[in-house]
């Protein structure tokens, strides 16, 4: 393995870096605190290619792979947690998914979109009462001639009440549990019976959008189908083997980001006549912090190349998205602890990577579902 990024990976980033420093930082405070999202800045996110390094040339894309686009996911989230979600939205979740399972029409009409961002996509598993158990899930899908009429509630869906395309997971045969799930491409601005709710109660990542959408006799056509009937968990479990990678590296953005924070503050801050930096005890917090962060972007580096050389990874996924979620929470932590009361202080960006920190403990499977998935490979109980 080579351990070096490539002078294109490196280019790569600092177009990430350079574009989080011009488009979102001038006004990240005020969107902060205003519930602020962009969409403008997504699209000039797909304008300038970002979402397109996974996607094959015919469809619009570079080609360059999962680790260049996760060396500018991570760049993004660095700066700012909620514009690296869009990576997700976009590109890790529905387009990935509709190459891998969509018809040659489909794939047309959405897969270049998506990476361009023209349009805006999302996915949606998760219910009131339906989370890390996917397959209980109540949403149904009711064949009517040339038509499914669907019936449900998802919630805290990423882009909900923004996205034109939504993978949606539901039962189109509850009764074979989840032989009898199915996946559909819903077009969520033009489909009757589709209403759209933001969620305004979320702890953090307050630039990302995340909402409700309540599905009532939407009649769906077939051909909006992904993949075949009774395959929606298979697609599902392959859409999140992606997604969680995302995640993952995103988390490490957030953890560099309260590394170099510390360092900075430590070497500022003067208690008992001497910068803070010079107490062994800060020393160490942040030796840990630099110690566990390195180690979350190899584990996301490893998974990234496996992908890369279309290697099933489902472990080595799990193994990123956990310690890299656990590795931003606990630098975060320590960060806030640095910076004393004013880690407390919305004034500081320390308090904010806290809190958005805390979304990669939940989202794409939580860190105990990724314990689950790490102890069912290791023991051979694969389900
Ligand atoms: C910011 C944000 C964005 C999100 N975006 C999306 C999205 O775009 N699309 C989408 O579909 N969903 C999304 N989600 C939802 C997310 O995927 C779910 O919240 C997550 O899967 C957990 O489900 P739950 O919240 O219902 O928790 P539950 O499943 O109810 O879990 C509650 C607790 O029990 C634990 N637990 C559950 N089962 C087990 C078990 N077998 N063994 C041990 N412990 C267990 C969990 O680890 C957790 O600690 C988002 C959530 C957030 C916070």
């Amino acid at each position: 393995m080579d351990f070096e990024l490539t002078e294109e990976q490196l280019a790569m980033k600092e177009l990430a870096k350079d574009f989080a420093e011009k488009e979102i930082l001038p006004t990240q405070e005020k969107d902060e605190k205003g519930h602020v999202f962009r969409p403008e800045l997504v699209k000039k996110m797909g304008a300038l290619g970002m979402f397109g390094g996974i996607i094959p040339e015919e469809y619009g894309g570079t080609a360059t792979g999962f680790l260049s686009t996760l060396v500018m996911n991570e760049e993004i989230a660095r700066h700012s947690a909620s514009y690296g979600l869009p990576f997700n939205m976009q590109v890790f979740g529905p387009a990935l998914i509709i190459l891998a399972f969509g018809t040659d029409e489909q794939k047309k009409k959405y897969v270049p979109a998506l990476a361009s961002a023209d349009m805006f996509g999302c996915f949606a598993i998760t219910e009131p009462n339906s989370g890390s158990d996917v397959v209980s899930m109540k949403t149904t899908a009711v064949e009517k001639g040339d038509f499914f009429a669907v019936n449900g509630q998802k919630t805290w869906i990423s882009n909900a009440h923004v996205a034109d395309a939504c993978i949606l997971y539901c039962h189109t045969d509850p009764q074979l549990k989840h032989k009898g799930m199915s996946a559909f491409i819903v077009e969520l601005k033009k489909t009757k019976g589709v209403t759209t709710r933001p969620i305004e109660t979320k702890l953090g990542l307050h630039c990302a959008p995340t909402g409700e959408i309540v599905f009532e006799d939407a009649m769906i056509p077939k051909s909006a189908m992904l993949g075949k009937r009774g395959d929606g968990f298979k697609i599902c479990m392959t859409m999140l083997d992606n997604t969680r990678l995302s995640c993952a590296s995103r988390a490490v953005g957030v953890a560099q980001a309260a590394e170099d924070a510390s360092v900075k503050y430590a070497q500022e801050r003067e208690q008992f006549g001497q910068k803070i930096a010079e107490f062994q005890m800060i020393q160490e917090q942040i030796a840990m912090m630099h110690v566990e962060c390195q180690a979350a972007r190899l584990l996301v580096q490893r998974a990234a190349s496996l992908k890369d050389k279309n290697v099933k990874c489902t472990l080595e996924v799990s193994v990123a998205k956990y310690y890299a979620a656990e590795t931003a929470v606990k630098a975060s932590s320590e960060a806030v602890k640095i910076f004393g009361s004013y880690g407390f202080s919305s004034e500081y960006p320390v308090e904010r990577l806290y809190r958005d920190s805390k979304s990669f403990q939940i989202v794409e499977g939580t860190s105990n579902i990724q314990k689950l998935i790490i102890a069912s490979n290791i023991f051979g109980k694969k389900k």
